[in-house]
C-alpha cells in the first residue's frame, strides 16, 4: 500500500503519483517532437538557465519528475518539501504541481 508518510492519506497520494505519471508523459511527448525538429509552444515556459537548449530543459524536467516519482513510491517524507530549506509545500500547491519541489522563496533558483 502507498502512503506518504502520516502527511498524506493513500488516495491522495495515488492522485498526486497519477500527476506526476501524466507530467512525465507530457514532458516525453514534448521532447520527441523537439528531437523531430518541432518548437513546442509549451517547452519555453520550463524553467531553465538563459541558453539552454529545449532538449536539455526537457531533460531537467523529466529528471525531476522521475525524481519525484521515486520519493513518493519509497514513501519518502521529502516529497512535497522544499529541496532547499524542507517546507511543506501544502496539498493545495501540491495538487496543481505534484511534481514541484521548490517552495516560492526557491522556485527562481
Ligand atoms: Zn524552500
Amino acid at each position: 500500500m502507498i502512503a506518504c508518510g502520516v502527511r498524506f492519506d493513500s488516495e491522495t497520494v495515488l492522485q498526486l503519483r497519477r500527476g506526476i505519471m501524466k507530467r512525465g508523459q507530457v514532458l516525453s511527448t514534448l521532447l520527441s517532437e523537439v528531437l523531430a525538429g518541432k518548437t513546442p509552444a509549451a517547452v519555453a515556459q520550463l524553467p531553465g538557465t538563459p541558453g539552454m537548449r529545449p532538449e536539455e530543459k526537457l531533460r531537467m524536467a523529466l529528471d525531476q519528475v522521475e525524481a519525484r516519482r521515486k520519493l513518493i513510491d519509497a514513501d519518502d517524507d521529502k516529497f512535497g518539501r522544499c529541496d532547499i530549506c524542507g517546507e511543506d509545500l501544502g496539498l493545495p500547491a501540491l495538487g496543481e504541481l505534484p511534481w514541484a519541489d521548490r517552495c516560492a522563496a526557491h522556485a527562481a533558483q
